[in-house]
């Protein structure tokens, strides 16, 4: 891990916990909000206020952002592929080389320690620049033989202004996933970090710079939902890319028709089935299981939280996985000490919420393990399953966004398959057995739009990530992620004069 200000080789980059970025980002400087208002960040740990002056941007602020996207738009998209791709593996650099100090930026107001959470969000976004400026001058377009006199070809347009708006939850990850595959196709993108964590995105200005984006190109706006609202509402920005909940994303995309009709991508909530078979490998079943419940502390969009257990292991999986969850939870604690493997809920209102899910869930099901609070200060919880919860029961249908899952035996392949489609979620799912045929079966009768077969609850950026049904529209990661930020063209040419 490296030291706050890093080894820093390249850009000057001075921010850290004692030094916070509280200005915006636009056109290449950091400037302050137009509008008065601010917004206020606590630390989770112990519920103490971090900062209470961190910019709002209003619609002025937003109205320049656009402007100077807007101005840097023409010359961006017809920058050579060789130049935009150095540009964005330097951006992948200097965010390596500032990983410990990003990753403190943020472990400030989100809690996650850094060796179980902050240095593989970092690394996703330094990861998803390197893998979107490989595709730069890959992602082409198609030629169609001539047809009856016309030759047909069609080009990846960008769309011009977009803007991606994010959760709390991977703050600088998502970033990666939005902004590294909207920038290497020509876009402008203007990022708004979520209110609760702001600051490793408000941070990047520097690296913004010493990467060589020129002004205008990638910019920063913190705020909180009425930001969020002004820029899904915009009339000149294209395109919106969202990362949060469904109520959330429902309203952006109802903003987006209202207003310009902009290109929408949402990544939305999870109740994500995990399914383990009588034939499934036990150790390595267990051992998904429990990852994907506790980490960041169960704050993981495709975190697996409905378990499902096939009656002939039933009895050895939940001692095994009750006393693993068990073991995790003795190293839950101050995400600033070494040996935390697990770190507070992010805010006083998710704890809230949080809990109010478990005491509900008692006349729910009956609580195999956990369901407290871990110390007397800060926002603490223990991994918390429920056994034998119905599916009309909320804490089986609502997402929690907390370690808490729902237990359940199952006996047949059909029953399994039923009960794990019975949401309105899709986001991903997780089958364990041995016979490969069962998985494959199994993995396409799922409704949604990741499985995992023998693993659960993981992504890769090479591959689509997204949901089903009511858990998002469109796909981030691997190829779609560019298309997403694009537009075809089709050039008709007349080969007969
Ligand atoms: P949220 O919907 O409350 O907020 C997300 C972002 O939207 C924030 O930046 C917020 O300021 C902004 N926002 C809020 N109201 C807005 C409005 N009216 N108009 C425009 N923007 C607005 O979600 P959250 O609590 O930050 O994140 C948790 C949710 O995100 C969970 O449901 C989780 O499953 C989901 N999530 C999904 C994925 C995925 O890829 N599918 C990944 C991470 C998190």
């Amino acid at each position: 891990m490296s030291s706050i200000n890093g080894a820093s080789k390249g850009a000057p980059f001075e921010f850290s916990a004692k030094n916070l970025p509280k200005k915006l980002f636009i056109n290449n400087s950091y400037i302050a909000a137009n509008g008065a208002q601010t917004l206020s960040v606590y630390n989770p740990k112990d519920n103490s206020l971090v900062a209470d002056d961190v910019p709002l941007a209003g619609q002025p602020d937003v109205d320049a952002a656009v402007e100077a996207a807007e101005k840097a738009f023409p010359r961006w998209r017809k920058f050579s592929a060789t130049a935009r791709r150095d540009i964005m593996l330097k951006f992948a650099s200097l965010i390596e080389e500032h990983s410990g100090a990003l990753s403190e930026l943020t472990r400030i107001t989100l809690g996650a320690p850094y060796d179980t959470f902050g240095k593989f969000e970092v690394g996703l976004a330094a990861e998803a620049f390197k893998y979107n400026a490989g595709w730069i001058d890959k992602f082409v377009g198609e030629a169609v033989p001539q047809d009856g006199g016309f030759m047909q070809i069609t080009r990846n347009e960008p769309l011009g202004v977009t803007a991606g708006i994010v959760p709390w939850n991977g703050p600088l990850g998502t970033v990666g996933l939005k902004a590294a595959p909207a920038l290497a196709t020509g876009n402008c993108f203007i990022l708004k970090p979520s209110e609760k964590t702001p600051f490793a995105a408000l941070a990047l200005g520097p690296l913004i710079q010493a990467a060589g984006f020129p002004p205008g190109v990638f910019q920063i706006l913190s705020g909180d939902g009425s930001t969020g609202a002004l820029i899904a509402s915009h009339m000149r920005i294209r395109k919106v890319s969202f990362t949060g909940s469904i109520p959330t994303g429902k309203k952006i995309q109802e903003m987006a028709a209202r207003s310009n009709l902009k290109r929408v991508t949402l990544e939305l909530g999870g109740k994500s089935p995990a399914v383990f078979f009588d034939d499934c490998n036990l150790d390595n079943a267990v051992s998904w299981a429990v990852d994907a419940l506790a980490t960041n502390t169960g704050q993981v969009c495709f975190a697996a939280t409905r378990v499902y257990v096939q009656d002939g292991i039933y009895k050895e999986f939940v001692e095994r996985y009750k006393a693993a969850l068990e073991e995790r939870a003795k190293f839950i604690g101050d995400p600033e000490n070494e040996n935390t493997l697990v770190g507070p809920l992010v805010d006083e209102a998710q704890f809230q919420r949080v809990t109010g899910f478990i005491e509900r869930g008692l006349s729910q099901g009956k609580l195999l393990t956990g369901g407290n609070r871990v110390g007397d200060k800060g926002f603490y919880i223990q991994p918390t399953v429920f056994e034998g919860v119905t599916s009309d029961k909320e804490i089986f249908q609502q997402e929690i966004f907390g370690p808490v899952a729902v237990l359940n035996r199952f006996k047949t392949e059909e029953e399994v398959i039923e009960q794990a489609n019975s949401t309105e979620y899709g986001l991903m799912a997780g089958v364990f057995t041995q016979d490969i045929n069962k998985a494959f079966r199994v993995a396409s009768a799922f409704d949604s739009g990741m499985v995992g077969i023998n693993c659960v609850s993981l992504t890769f950026l090479t591959t689509p990530f997204g949901g089903s049904k009511q858990s998002g529209l469109g796909r981030e990661c691997g190829r779609a992620a560019l298309v997403a930020f694009t537009e075809p063209k089709t050039i008709m040419i007349n080969m007969t004069y």
